[in-house]
C-alpha cells in the first residue's frame, strides 16, 4: 500500500509517523519548500547554537501528542518545561495577568470587573460543554458574561489583532477553547522545533519513508483506483493520498465535486506576519515572556521575549523577541515591505520600553504566511471539513478540523494520528 502525503508540516509529518506505527511504511511526503515544518519551521544565525521558529512556538504541558512523540523519538530529556509570565500592555504600562493573584492586582480594570472576569474565566475552565458556546459570537458572550469594560480593555484589542476584519464573526466556542485547557507552564525543546521536525523526519525515513522537498504539487488526478500526483512532469502514483495543506489550497489541488467545494468556500482564513528581532539588550525587563498589546492602534498584537523563557547563551548571548500580528490580505500592513514595516513598529516598541533604540537590533528576520488562522463562525461544528473527502482514499488534514481547539502543532499531529487510523481501518476492509 503506497501512501502519498502532500505537505511536510506537522499534520503531514504526524500522519507519516502514526502510519509507521500502524505498520504502513511505503510513504512519500512531498513538500513544496526546501525544508519541513511548515508554519513551525525555524531559521538559525551563524553564531547561534539553536535555531528559532519564524513564528512564536511553544507547547502547553497538556499537548499529549507532541510531548508523547518527543519522548518516543528520544527527545524527552530535551524538553524544557517552565512557568512563564504573561502580561498586558495598556495605557503605556505593563501589568502581569496570568494567575488569580495577578488578576486581583490587575490595575486596568475596576475591582468589581476583576472579580467578574475571574468568575467567568473559572466557569469556562470548569464547563466542558463547548457546543453551547458556538451559537453566540465571542464578542456577544464576553460582553454578556464579563461586562463591557472587560471587553473593551482586555479582549476587543486581542480579537482585532488576531482576526482583523473578521473579529466580530468568531464564535464563543473558540474563546472557550482558549481558556478551558490552558496551563501556565509551557514546554519548549532544546534546539527548537526544527530539532523535533528533524527527529520525526529521521524516524519516518528509518521506517522506509521518503521525503521529497522542493515539490510543488500542482495537479492530482485519479486513474482507476490510484492517485496520480504531478510535480511538474514527474508523476507519483499512490493508493491513498493525504492533502496535509491548508483547506483553501487542498480544495484547489483536486477536482472535487462543485457542491463539496461550495460548502467550504464561505470559510475564511487570515495571514500572519512576524519579525524575529535579535537584540543587544533585554526588551521586556520585568521577565514577561508573552506580552499582549491591548492597544488597537499598535501595528502588532504581541511581543514575546523568547530569552525570558530559554537561556540567551543559545543565541550568542543575544535577546530574542518576536513581534507579530495576524492580518487579512486586504490590510495595508499586509502589503508593506519589510523595511517600512520595521520602521513602522520601532516607535511602538519604544512605547513599551522607552530605552529601546533601533541600534539594539543586531539582526532581524521577517516572515509572512498566508492561511495562518482559520476564522470560526457561528455553529461551526456543522461546517467542519471531514478528514475523509467524498473521493475514496483521499484524505485532507488542516487547521479547520481541530475545532474547538485553536490551531497548534499538537492538534496537527493529532490529525495525523486520526488519518493513520482511518487509512489502516479502510485498508483492512479490502
Ligand atoms: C503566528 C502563529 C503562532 C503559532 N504558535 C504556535 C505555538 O506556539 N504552538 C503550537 O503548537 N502551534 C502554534 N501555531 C500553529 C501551528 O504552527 C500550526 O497549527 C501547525 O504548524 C499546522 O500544521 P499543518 O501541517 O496543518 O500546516 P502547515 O504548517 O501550513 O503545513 C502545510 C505544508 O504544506 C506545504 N504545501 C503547501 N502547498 C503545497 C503544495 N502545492 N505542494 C506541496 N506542499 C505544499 C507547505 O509548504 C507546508 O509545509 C502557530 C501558528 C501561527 C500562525
Amino acid at each position: 500500500m503506497k501512501v502519498g502525503i502532500i505537505g511536510g508540516g506537522y499534520s503531514g509529518l504526524g500522519a507519516a509517523y502514526y502510519l509507521n506505527k500502524e505498520g504502513v511504511n511505503d510513504i512519500t511526503i512531498l513538500e513544496y519548500e526546501d525544508h519541513l515544518g511548515g508554519l513551525a519551521s525555524g531559521f538559525k544565525r551563524k553564531d547561534w547554537k539553536w535555531p528559532i521558529e519564524k513564528l512564536i512556538h511553544h507547547w502547553f504541558t497538556t499537548d499529549s501528542y507532541a510531548l508523547g512523540i518527543a519522548r518516543e523519538i528520544g527527545l524527552g530529556n530535551k524538553l524544557i518545561i517552565k512557568d512563564t509570565k504573561s502580561s498586558c500592555f495598556y495605557n503605556g504600562r505593563i501589568a502581569e495577568l496570568d494567575s488569580a493573584t495577578s488578576l486581583l492586582r490587575f490595575p486596568f480594570l475596576s475591582f468589581l470587573n476583576r472579580i467578574r472576569l475571574g468568575m467567568a474565566m473559572a466557569y469556562l475552565r470548569f464547563d466542558g460543554n463547548y457546543l453551547k458556546y458556538e451559537k453566540e459570537t465571542s464578542y456577544s458572550f464576553i460582553k454578556r458574561s464579563m461586562g463591557k469594560e472587560v471587553f473593551k480593555v482586555l479582549w476587543e484589542p486581542l480579537f482585532q489583532g488576531k482576526f482583523g476584519k473578521y473579529a466580530e464573526q468568531v464564535n464563543a466556542a473558540w474563546f472557550w477553547a482558549r481558556i478551558h485547557p490552558r496551563t501556565k507552564s509551557l514546554a519548549y525543546i532544546e534546539e527548537g522545533f526544527d530539532k523535533f521536525t528533524e527527529a520525526m523526519a529521521e524516524s519516518i525515513k528509518d521506517n522506509g519513508g521518503k521525503i521529497i522537498l522542493n515539490s510543488r504539487i500542482s495537479k492530482i488526478t485519479k486513474e482507476k483506483d490510484k492517485f496520480a500526483v504531478y510535480r511538474g512532469r514527474k508523476k507519483f502514483i499512490f493508493d491513498y493520498l493525504i492533502l496535509a495543506v491548508p483547506l483553501q489550497i487542498a480544495l484547489k489541488m483536486y477536482n472535487f465535486p462543485e457542491d463539496y467545494k461550495n460548502k467550504f468556500s464561505p470559510l475564511n482564513s487570515i495571514g500572519a506576519q512576524y519579525f524575529v528581532l535579535e537584540l543587544k539588550n533585554k526588551f521586556l525587563e520585568d521577565g514577561t515572556y508573552w506580552l499582549n498589546i491591548n492597544d488597537k492602534n499598535f501595528p502588532f498584537m504581541m511581543v514575546a521575549e523568547h530569552t525570558n523563557f530559554v537561556d540567551k547563551k543559545n543565541y550568542g548571548e543575544s535577546h530574542i523577541i518576536w513581534v507579530g500580528k495576524y492580518l487579512d490580505y486586504e490590510s495595508p500592513l499586509w502589503k508593506l515591505g519589510e523595511k517600512e514595516l520595521l520602521d513602522n513598529i520601532i516607535p511602538f516598541l519604544q512605547k513599551i520600553n522607552p530605552k529601546f533604540e533601533k541600534s539594539w537590533i543586531k539582526s532581524q528576520f521577517f516572515s509572512r504566511f498566508k492561511n495562518a488562522q482559520p476564522i470560526l463562525p457561528l455553529n461551526y461544528s456543522k461546517k467542519i471539513p471531514e478528514i475523509e473527502t467524498p473521493i475514496k482514499n483521499l484524505l485532507m488534514l488542516n487547521m479547520n478540523q481541530v475545532y474547538p481547539w485553536d490551531r497548534g502543532t499538537n492538534n496537527a499531529l493529532g490529525l495525523g494520528y486520526k488519518a493513520a487510523k482511518i487509512i489502516k481501518k479502510n485498508s483492512q476492509k479490502k
